[in-house]
């Protein structure tokens, strides 16, 4: 039996993307077509979406769409079955998805995403003729407010998915945005969308929403946490029966090191020489000319929640235990100022490139000996599975999704010969000096890093097993919905 499913989400791989939640959502569609869901995905129609578009079909007009013109662009982009919602006034604008070409947030994101929501719990109760889905998945504070409008609104038409990708983005506006939401005055409480004196869009879809997700097991338990929920572990305990942990997987044909366009050279687990042509292409390109140490790296947002502070502090004794960096990220401009002044004392041994480069990530799993991933917390984190996949060994904080896919390089781990990366508890500079070292140290040894390095790669993190359960999981909602029983 087939189902129909719409994909409520603010950014999906490739057409926009700033993080792992654009790479979940452009998989998705095809990890569980092969368990009878067809998934569509309704997106903002930002500029670069809607070039995108192949055979573009307005499919509804929207009139008044919280006092804007707005209609339902149906097409297909990279292989992925599209709704766009085009509304010029929301989103036709240079810079980003959620904020200016200076970073600040947008002021009317409450009202750009709130139309989002709208539009899906629309779509669900049946304005378009031809489509109309069984369920609605939601994706982080973006979507929150579509299984609220769903709950809020006439009936209860179809059942909705909250997934939480990053639960420390709550979505949170003032109070007077409420009244524009036009939901009815019961939804502004505490068992509603009321959050912290003002609305929370995340919080809307926790409350909502008939099933909760979260991307790893571990961080399912975590956010119950005052510690990691921020603010939100009360309706995540309360609501702990319809709360699932599915590993997030990773595309294994974008990330591929045996067909990867983005390699100097590609290869595979049994040609793993080959990637000393990567290791060169890096050291070219990052300047690094000090001789002989393993190369770290680092593609990520450089912000506190990834322990990019630590690392900074870590720096030092890094490049004196005789490794090399080559950092790729953007973010909080005091730590690309302090990764930049690293880099400088360092010459030949730190490089550093600030911004956003999808090609050069690829190009660093695959030629880095090492990545380093000090996280704060780590829903799931995708750059590990990459790393994983290309043989660059992750060295990470142990938490989240990193502690459940990577096997610490304990002495029993090694001796049984299934160890893929080396954890750390403390996210101290401590307690990743201790972590690197150990990470040197193996690297000095090369069968011992060969065999984490070939342990890595052979492990599976395609969505063969997630996307299972994420077409389960919708089954068990819609299914007691077609017999009458909800
Ligand atoms: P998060 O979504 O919290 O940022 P993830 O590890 O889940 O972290 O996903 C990050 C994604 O963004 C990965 O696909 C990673 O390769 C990519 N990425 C992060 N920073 C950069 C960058 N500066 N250039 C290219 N890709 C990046």
């Amino acid at each position: 039996m087939t189902f129909q499913a719409l994909s409520v989400v603010s950014e999906v791989y490739p057409l926009i993307k700033t993080g792992g939640l654009a790479d979940v959502a452009g998989a998705l569609p095809a990890a569980v077509a092969p368990h009878g869901v067809e998934l569509l995905t309704l997106i903002p129609g930002y500029p670069p979406v809607m070039k995108a578009l192949a055979q573009p079909r307005i499919v509804h007009r929207f009139n008044d769409l919280f006092g804007t013109e707005a209609s339902l662009v149906r097409g297909t982009a990279s292989g992925l079955e599209v709704i766009a919602l085009d509304a010029p006034s929301l989103f036709a604008r240079e810079g980003g998805p959620y904020s200016d070409a200076k970073g600040a947030d947008w002021p009317d994101n409450w009202r750009r995403f709130g139309a989002l929501g709208l539009a899906a719990a629309e779509i669900a109760r049946g304005i378009l003729a031809e489509y109309r889905p069984q369920l609605v998945h939601a994706h982080d504070w973006q979507g929150g407010m579509a299984p609220a409008y769903l709950r809020f609104g006439e009936g209860h038409p179809v059942p909705s998915v909250m997934t939480v990708h990053n639960i420390a983005f709550p979505g949170w506006f003032p109070p007077e945005v409420f009244p524009a939401l036009l939901l009815p005055p019961e939804a502004f409480t505490i068992a509603g969308i009321e959050y912290f004196g003002g609305v929370g869009f995340l919080k809307a879809g926790l409350q909502t929403a008939d099933a909760i997700t979260t991307v790893s097991p571990t961080y399912a338990q975590e956010i119950r946490s005052k510690e990691l929920g921020m603010g939100l572990e009360g309706v995540i305990v309360e609501r702990q029966d319809s709360v699932h942990g599915i590993l997030n997987g990773i595309d294994t044909s974008t990330w591929n090191p045996s067909a990867d366009t983005h390699l100097a050279v590609p290869y595979d687990a049994k040609a793993l020489a080959q990637r000393e042509h990567n290791k060169r292409a890096i050291e070219l390109g990052f300047r690094l000319t000090a001789q002989g140490g393993p190369i770290f790296c680092v593609v990520s947002r450089l912000t506190s929640q990834k322990g990019m502070d630590v690392l900074v502090e870590a720096a030092d004794a890094l490049v004196a235990m005789g490794g090399r960096l080559a950092v790729l990220g953007s973010g909080d401009p005091k730590l690309e100022t302090a990764f930049k002044a690293a880099a400088a004392r360092h010459p030949g041994g730190i490089g550093v490139r600030i911004g956003y480069d999808e090609p050069l990530s690829h190009l660093l799993q695959g030629g880095s000996d090492a990545i380093i991933i000090p996280s704060r917390f780590e829903p799931c984190g995708l750059t590990q599975l990459y790393g994983l996949r290309y043989g660059c060994v992750p060295v990470a904080a142990r938490t989240g999704g990193l502690a459940d896919t990577i096997i610490d390089a304990n002495e029993a781990a090694l001796a049984a010969g299934v160890a893929t990366g080396f954890l750390f508890s403390e996210v101290t500079p401590e307690g990743l000096i201790a972590a690197l070292k150990r990470a040197v140290a193996a690297y000095g040894h090369r069968e011992v890093w060969r065999s984490l390095q070939v342990h890595g790669m052979k492990a599976d993190f395609s969505w063969k097993r997630s996307g299972r359960a994420y077409a389960e999981l919708y089954k068990s909602l819609i299914m007691p919905r077609r017999s009458g029983r909800a």
